[in-house]
């Protein structure tokens, strides 16, 4: 499922075909992809528009238009954004096309028919709750120390809450925590001050690793170009099989569940609570 890596690396890689051109046509193949505001609605303003900008926010995609209003898209479990040059053969799974000027095409590809469009006014309807972005320089270990304060939720749960921090999902949760050798159900507020910036680390670094493997295409994941990213081969724990060996100490790796989400630790360097 496409998580921080991933959806940065879709901005980065569409920033450069995409900002200054014009919206002129919209296809919608599963019109359930539209959440905001009705399917009329949606078409009749989008189509004209410049995208001015593009940005994310955790795992939202967040596209500026001329117009001031702002198209938010969240790939979900199985989305990808292909970027095509008209004419194109839709996708066999594209639920929806934005057609660009200049023969370009964005193509919003979705196996399970899971992700979803919004165009707002106001931003902040949709990505105001998200908790801190974890790569800003903002993002200190002091930030992540008071955010587990009292927690006592399992730090794995804690990971997965995209009020608590934005952009992490269940692959780098399970790596950052196997890389700052913490157990999962460790409850938040019992980690050490050591701890907490052994994972503050963790977290970053998993993260730029990642956006530097361009995303981890372990499932359905693809760059708008097509190609996949490569980040998955670097994974020490997550989309491991039962009885895989820890790459640190040996050790078989174990599958619990936390909060319905598989994941994957060694026993060994991430010890019991
Ligand atoms: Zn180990």
């Amino acid at each position: 499922m496409p998580e921080l890596p991933e959806v940065e690396t879709v901005k980065n890689e569409l920033l450069p075909y995409i900002v200054g051109h014009h919206i002129t046509g919209i296809t919608l193949f599963w019109e359930g992809i539209v959440r905001q505001p009705s399917v009329e609605e949606f078409r009749s303003h989008l189509i004209g528009q410049k995208i001015t900008g593009i940005a994310r926010r955790g795992k939202y995609l967040i596209f500026s238009l001329s117009s001031g209003k702002t198209l938010i898209i969240h790939l979900r479990m199985t989305g990808s954004l292909l970027l095509k040059s008209a004419p194109a053969e839709p996708d066999k799974f594209a639920r929806a096309i934005l057609h660009l000027d200049k023969d370009a095409q964005l193509q919003f590809r979705d196996p399970r028919k899971l992700g979803v469009m919004w165009l707002v006014e106001d931003e902040s309807n949709i990505v105001g709750k998200l908790g801190p972005e974890p790569l800003e320089t903002g993002f200190t270990p002091q930030t992540l120390q008071k955010l587990l304060e009292k927690r006592i939720a399992p730090i794995k749960a804690l990971l997965l809450d995209q009020s608590f921090i934005a952009g992490i999902g269940n692959m780098y949760a399970d790596e950052a925590l196997f890389a700052a050798r913490i157990h999962p159900l460790r409850p938040g507020g019992t980690l050490s001050p050591d701890e907490v910036k052994r994972l503050h680390n963790a977290i970053q670094q998993v993260l730029w690793s990642a956006i530097g493997n361009k995303g981890a295409s372990t499932n359905t994941y693809f760059r708008p170009g097509g190609e996949k990213g490569t980040a998955h081969f670097e994974f020490k724990v997550a989309h491991r099989l039962s009885g895989d060996l820890c790459p640190v100490c040996g050790t078989p790796i174990e599958r619990i569940v936390v909060r319905n989400r598989g994941t994957y630790f060694c026993p060994k360097c991430q010890p019991e609570p």
